[in-house]
């Protein structure tokens, strides 16, 4: 079997005395997209923050490897130089620098001179940005500002790009677009690791998933499997309470007849 291009073993994060992930266990494939799934508070910002080293001395225990190499311990830019993206929580762009500068300061760590390929590369990923070249990001829609802080990390040319929850307070057409522009980038070649709340939309476009729940995984598979998985059906999907509510109206119906 070929070796996963990211691979977390046992891993152990503490904020202080609080122990945030309880022995970690992830495999994400080259090419695919893998999705983490969990409530708040479970630990997937964690898994995310502990992989780019933004941790001080995390983990505590376990081993990262990109394609076979150890990560952990590695500051944050040699972790981004040797091809891991990241796109934090909260579209986090500078809201005073226009969209190309902002994706200028994305390509800050590359020292080569591929530097106009790589943002001909996002602006054709991304069209809307080219139009928005020279706006202030601070005016951009949420969507929009979204899609700049993925073209940023995207500046890096990652083999693997993480994200956490791109679809959060976005309306729902814009959670469409953006869960197709993630396909999109997926399509380019950049394999994903996505964490979401928007467990029903990520089974749809990943190929396999993590559940995670107290700092523990406790279901993977498929998406297929997951969809299936009873418990991911009623916590995460909502599918139970589906089936509650139309009972329910059901119940209030016949009631009325009689
Ligand atoms: P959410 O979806 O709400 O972001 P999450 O699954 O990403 O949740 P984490 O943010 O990884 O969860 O948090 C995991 C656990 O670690 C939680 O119990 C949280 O309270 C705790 N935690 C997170 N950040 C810190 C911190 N800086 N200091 C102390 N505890 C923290």
């Amino acid at each position: 079997m070929s070796v996963p291009l990211l691979s977390l073993r046992h891993v152990e994060t503490w904020y202080g005395r609080i122990q945030a992930l309880r022995g970690i266990s992830i495999d994400v494939l080259e090419g695919g997209i893998t999705t983490v799934l969990g409530s708040n508070g479970a630990g997937k910002t964690t898994i995310l923050n502990t992989v780019a080293g933004v941790l001080d001395d995390q983990p505590e225990k376990g081993t990262i490897e990109l394609a076979g190499s150890k990560i952990n311990g590695l500051e944050t830019e040699k972790i981004v130089a040797s091809g891991i993206g990241y796109v934090p929580e909260g579209r986090q762009v500078f809201a005073e620098l226009t969209v190309m500068e902002n994706l200028e300061v994305g390509a800050y760590l590359r020292r080569d001179r591929k530097m106009k390929d790589d943002l001909e590369w996002v602006l054709g990923t991304f069209p809307i940005l080219r139009q928005r070249s020279s706006q202030l990001a601070g005016t951009l829609s949420g969507g929009e500002q979204q899609m700049l802080a993925i073209g940023r990390a995207l500046m890096t040319r990652p083999r693997l790009l993480m994200m956490d929850e791109p679809s959060l307070g976005l309306s729902p057409l814009l959670v469409a677009r953006m869960f197709e522009a993630i396909v999109q980038v997926n399509e380019r070649g950049v394999t994903i690791l996505l964490v979401e709340q928007n467990a029903r939309k990520a089974l749809e476009i990943a190929s396999f998933g993590y559940v995670i729940e107290d700092g523990r995984v406790v279901a993977s598979g498929t998406s297929a499997e997951l969809q299936a998985n009873d418990d991911v059906r009623e916590f995460y999907l909502g599918l139970k309470n589906d089936q509650l509510m139309a009972d329910a109206q059901r119940w209030k119906r016949k009631k009325r007849w009689r």
